[in-house]
């Protein structure tokens, strides 16, 4: 059995002190990394979460409608309070209509040159055809858009020039970390044991978008055990550690990525 690596162990090993984290929709990080968020922001890495969408799609209330997006953003801002996050931002764009534009791309760029993380987290662009629930339309595009955005735009001054004049030069982005991925991809598998909680009470804000929170608890429990299982068995990701102690019962949890070296002192690279 491999012992996987906790969130502390990523910060320390790939010395990320701050972490830019993307998603669709208000609770897209929360279901995806909000574990290893939680283990992060302990670790003392400054994390912000920038939301793409305004979620204004989603929930189950007809009735209330009108009030979803102010709504959901305030369960987004209260989540990620909860696991430490330091900031929400809303980029705005409508919920369901999503695109990797050029418009969407030099936004996220914006972001990327005015925060210079030293990794990103992401959705995937890749669909997911074992489960179709996580391959939104707005998933994918979020994620295609957040991974153009890292090469080559970010780091090409000549790309989105209005950025340079306004001061936010271009940089090179290290790392980049692919959540709500098809499982094929996975190469990364994050020990959360201990934050299993933090994920579940970040998701019970959310609380427009679940009809049935013991049911989505189970679910999302579940998947951290079964990933645990899997990944520290298999051997096949992350790196090995010594093991903690830990966890309901001895029930252990992990939540699983796909990890993108983007940029080290040996890439070359062009426009
Ligand atoms: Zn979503």
């Amino acid at each position: 059995m491999t012992s996987l690596p906790s969130s502390a162990d990523l910060a320390a090993d790939h010395g990320w002190a701050t972490v830019l984290a993307f998603g669709a929709h208000p609770d897209d990080l929360d279901f995806g990394a909000a574990a290893t968020i939680a283990g992060l922001t302990r670790a003392g890495v400054a994390v912000t979460y920038v939301v793409m969408t305004d979620g204004g799609a989603g929930g189950f209330d007809a009735e209330h409608h009108d009030t979803i997006t102010e709504r959901r953003h305030q369960e987004q801002r209260d989540a990620a309070a909860h696991l430490g996050v330091r900031d929400v931002e809303f980029l705005g764009e409508r919920d369901g209509y999503l695109e990797p534009s050029h418009d969407v791309v030099g936004r996220v760029v914006e972001a990327m040159r005015r925060h210079r993380p030293d990794a990103v987290f992401s959705m995937h662009p890749e669909r997911d055809w074992s489960r179709l629930q996580r391959s939104h339309p707005d998933h994918l595009a979020a994620g295609e858009a957040v991974v153009r955005a890292s090469y080559p735009a970010v780091e090409n001054p000549f790309a989105y020039p209005e950025l340079l004049t306004s001061g936010l030069d271009a940089f090179h982005l290290r790392w980049l970390v692919l959540y709500c991925h098809p499982a094929e991809r996975t190469n990364l598998a994050v020990d959360v044991t201990g934050f299993e909680h933090d994920k579940l009470a970040a998701l019970r804000f959310h609380s427009s978008q679940h009809p049935d929170v013991p049911k989505m608890e189970a679910f999302v429990l579940d998947g951290m055990a079964r990933a645990h299982q899997q990944w520290s068995t298999s051997g096949e990701a992350g790196d090995v550690v010594p093991v903690a102690s830990g966890g309901d019962g001895g029930r252990r949890y992990a939540e699983t990525f796909q990890l993108v070296r983007v940029n080290d002192s040996t890439t070359i690279s062009g426009f």
